[in-house]
């Protein structure tokens, strides 16, 4: 049997040397002029002379290759799949969900930031070598029916994910990434084969967001617009940060420029709460994103969620967007009760999207 095991116990080290040995020649890599690598598992782009690594810390130009993450992760749990925000894949499902270290993003409310920005606050981590083999050994082993990949950027180590993720699918398990969308259209294409589903955290309206984020708008939207036509199964997330993007008029636009895509999406208003460099904003009105998800659901949208809201939980539930019917339940991220019949409403028989 494969065994997970933790390094516990070698001599400390800076995590970037740790990491640096558990690497593999990449694929989502092109020549670039002098000698130079492009990298293209995200929208970066970075250009590489040899010896120089890209913003999200973890792939890097050394003699020739592009050496990218391999063999480990940094944290991993067997969870319902609903806390990483997915509603529409096996409801009320666990998900085996893992996460590596690093990330193209730099986002000052990380829920993650001591794996994503571990790298760049130059803090202690501990990588679990394991296997793609181990991985869904344990998935199975704890009765999950999805694999995800998530808590930092998983298009960074696309080549990982998509080799763990090739085993996880051959098991039967679905795939979900659960990205940034900071994406190519070569990283989508590569992951497609074994991926279900690509749930991306829409962070802003405007480039003046995603400036202070280290990201642009532009990629994002292109990246929800790719998946979609990839036949992935899609859901995004919108967190609403007060200072940051709790503008209703503009959120509003972020709503229409999804219903334009598809009004099927599943679109999540989720409320922030304090953390990382965050500490002292507050958390937005409920009433606030009750409001913005009214709004957008006057407008076409077929199904908007509000999460971390308090007394909105009934705006967590899945509604037949036809006749209204609540057919999922669910309590802080957990489902609790069921109504779904043949794939749909019992009630007035709409097929609800997803992967039921
Ligand atoms: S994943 Fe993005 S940030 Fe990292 S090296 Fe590639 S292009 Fe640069």
């Amino acid at each position: 049997m494969a065994v997970t095991r933790s390094i516990v116990g070698a001599s400390p080290r800076p995590l970037q040397l740790v990491l640096d040995e558990r690497t593999v020649p990449g694929v989502l890599v092109k020549p670039a002029a002098g000698g130079q690598l492009t990298c293209l598992a995200c929208a970066h782009g970075c250009v590489l002379a040899e010896g120089k690594r890209g913003i999200c810390g973890v792939r890097r130009h050394e003699r020739g290759e592009l050496r990218v993450p391999w063999g480990y992760v940094a944290k991993k749990y067997v969870r319902p799949v609903e806390t990483n925000t997915i509603f529409h894949v096996r409801p009320g499902a666990n998900a085996l969900t893992f996460g590596l270290f690093g990330c193209d993003l730099r986002c000052p409310y990380c829920h993650n930031a001591a794996l994503s920005q571990a790298l760049r606050d130059d803090l202690e981590g501990q990588p679990l070598d394991t296997t793609a083999e181990a991985l869904v050994e344990e998935a199975l082993g704890a009765g999950a029916r999805v694999v995800c990949a998530a808590y930092n950027e998983p298009m960074i180590s696309a080549e990982w994910v998509e080799h763990i993720f090739g085993f996880a699918r051959g098991a039967g398990l679905a795939t979900a990434l659960i990205s940034d969308g900071n994406s190519t259209p070569e990283a989508l294409a590569y992951l497609k084969p074994v991926t279900d589903v690509f749930r991306v955290d829409l962070k802003g309206y405007a480039q003046e967001q995603y400036r202070k984020l280290g990201g642009r708008l532009a990629p994002v939207l292109d990246s929800i617009r790719e998946a979609k036509r990839l036949g992935y199964w899609v859901e995004v997330v919108t967190l609403v940060v007060p200072g940051l993007n709790d503008d209703e008029r503009g959120l509003g636009t972020l709503g229409d420029e999804l219903r334009r895509i598809d009004p099927e999406i599943p679109w999540h208003l989720n409320a922030f709460v304090p953390r990382y460099r965050l500490q002292t904003t507050p958390s937005p009105s409920p009433h606030f994103l009750a409001s913005v998800a009214g709004s957008a659901y006057a407008r076409g949208t077929r199904y908007v969620y509000v999460g971390n809201a308090p007394g909105m939980a009934a705006l967590a539930h899945t509604r037949c967007p036809d006749c209204q019917r609540v057919l999922i339940e669910r309590e802080d991220y957990r489902v609790t009760v069921t109504s779904v019949a043949g794939g749909g409403c019992p009630n007035c028989g709409t097929t609800l999207p997803g992967l039921l």
